[in-house]
C-alpha cells in the first residue's frame, strides 16, 4: 500500500511553481525544441514566424528584429534559439541588466559576426544611455563611439555586421515607444492550453526516459499554469513520487495524489495563488485594492506578483485589473469555498452598475 503521509513528502516545495528558472531547472538546456517544427503550441507566433524565416532566407537577407513578449517560462528564449537555428545562424546570449554601459552593448555589438542573433533577455531593463546605442545599430548598423577624452574627443562611427536582434520582455508596458518601433516583427507568446502542455510533457517524460500515461500526462498539465517551464518542473518532481511510492509510472491518480502533496490545487493555484487571492477577500472585501498593498499584506515583490502569479490569475478569470486596483471575482470565492460577497464584476472588472 503506498504511504502519501504528508511528512513523507520533500519539504522544499519552495519555488516549485514559479514561472522563473530556479536551481534544479538545469536540464531545461537538454528538453529545449531545437526547430520550429518541434515547438509546441503558439501556433499564430510560429505561423508567422515561419514565413518571415522563409522569406529572408529566400532573399539571403537576415531575418528582421524580432521582440517577443509574454511571461516567464513560456519559450522566449527557446524561440530566440530556434531563429538561430533555422536561420543557420549563431545564437549570443544576454540581458537587460547585465549590460550596465553603453560601451559594454558597443563591444557585444561589434564583435558580432555576420548574420548573428543576438538575443537580449529583459530588454526592458536596458538603461536609457545603452538604448540609445541600440536605436542607429538596428535601424542602419551603425554606432557612434567617442575616443579619447577632453577636446580632442572625437567620434567615430563604426559599421556593423548584419545581424537580427531578439528582444523578449515581460513588460511590454514598460518598453519605451522608440525602442519598440524598431522591431520588424512583435511577436505575443500566450499562456499554453492543457492539451498543448500535455504534448509537452509527453515529449519531456520521452527525453527524461519517465514513463507518463495520457491521462497523467493530462493531469500535470492541466495544473501547470499554462507554463511549459512548470509543467517540466512538475513532472520531474511526479517522477520522483512515482519512483518511490509507485511502479515509476504516471498515472492520473499518482499524479493527482503527487500534486496535492505539493499544494497545488486541480486547478493549478499554489499556496501563494490562494494567499493572495484570500488575503484580498479578508481585508479588503474583495478589492478593489492596489499591487503594492497587496504585495505589503502577503509579504512579496509586487513586480513578482505581476509577473509570476496575475498572468495566470487573470487567465482564468479569478482576478481583474481595474482602474482602481485589483479585484476578486466570484469564480474565486467559489474556487476557494467562500460565500462571495465582493462587488460584481466581468472580466474586465466593471462592476455591475458601470455596465
Ligand atoms: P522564457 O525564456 O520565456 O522564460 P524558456 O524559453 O526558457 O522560457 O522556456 C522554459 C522551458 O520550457 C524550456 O527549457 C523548454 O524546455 C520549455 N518550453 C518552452 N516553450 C516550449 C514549447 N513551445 N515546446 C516545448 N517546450 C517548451
Amino acid at each position: 500500500m503506498i504511504d502519501y503521509s504528508k511528512d513523507t513528502l520533500d519539504s522544499s516545495t519552495d519555488n516549485i511553481m514559479s514561472t522563473e528558472f530556479v536551481p534544479g531547472d538545469d536540464v531545461e538546456g537538454s528538453l529545449r525544441p531545437r526547430t520550429l517544427r518541434e515547438y509546441i503550441g503558439q501556433e499564430k507566433a510560429k505561423q508567422n514566424l515561419a514565413v518571415f524565416i522563409e522569406s529572408a532566407k529566400r532573399r539571403g537577407e537576415p531575418l528582421d528584429h524580432v521582440i517577443l513578449h509574454g511571461p516567464p517560462g513560456l519559450g522566449k528564449t527557446t524561440l530566440a534559439a530556434i531563429i538561430a537555428n533555422e536561420m543557420g545562424s549563431t545564437l549570443r546570449k544576454t540581458s537587460g541588466p547585465a549590460i550596465e554601459k553603453p560601451r559594454d552593448l558597443a563591444a557585444l555589438l561589434t564583435n558580432l559576426e555576420e548574420n548573428d542573433v543576438l538575443f537580449i533577455d529583459e530588454i526592458h531593463r536596458l538603461n536609457r544611455s545603452v538604448e540609445e546605442i541600440l536605436y542607429p545599430a538596428m535601424e542602419d548598423r551603425q554606432i557612434d563611439i567617442i575616443v579619447g577624452q577632453g577636446p580632442a574627443a572625437s567620434s567615430i562611427t563604426i559599421t556593423l555586421n548584419n545581424f537580427t536582434l531578439v528582444g523578449a520582455t515581460t513588460r511590454s508596458g514598460q518598453l519605451s515607444s522608440p525602442l519598440r518601433d524598431r522591431f520588424g516583427i512583435d511577436l505575443k507568446l500566450e499562456l499554453y492550453k492543457p492539451q498543448e502542455l500535455k504534448t509537452i510533457i509527453e515529449r519531456s517524460a520521452q527525453i527524461l526516459n519517465v514513463e507518463i500515461e495520457p491521462e497523467g500526462a493530462l493531469e500535470v498539465a492541466s495544473r501547470s499554469r499554462g507554463t511549459p517551464r512548470i509543467a517540466n518542473r512538475l513532472l520531474r518532481r511526479v517522477r520522483d513520487f512515482a519512483e518511490v511510492y509507485g511502479d515509476g509510472v504516471i498515472t492520473k491518480e499518482l499524479a493527482d495524489r503527487a500534486l496535492r502533496m505539493l499544494d497545488i490545487d486541480p486547478l493549478g493555484l499554489d499556496t501563494i495563488d490562494r494567499r493572495l487571492l484570500k488575503s484580498i477577500i479578508d481585508n479588503y472585501g474583495g478589492g478593489p485594492v492596489g499591487l503594492d498593498t497587496i504585495a505589503a499584506t502577503i509579504n512579496e515583490e509586487s513586480v513578482t506578483i505581476e509577473d509570476v502569479y496575475e498572468p495566470f490569475l487573470l487567465q482564468q478569470g479569478f482576478l481583474t485589473r481595474t482602474p482602481r486596483g485589483r479585484c476578486v471575482t466570484r469564480r474565486a470565492y467559489e474556487h476557494l469555498g467562500l460565500k462571495f460577497t465582493g462587488p460584481e464584476t466581468d472580466l474586465t472588472g466593471q462592476t455591475a452598475i458601470d455596465l
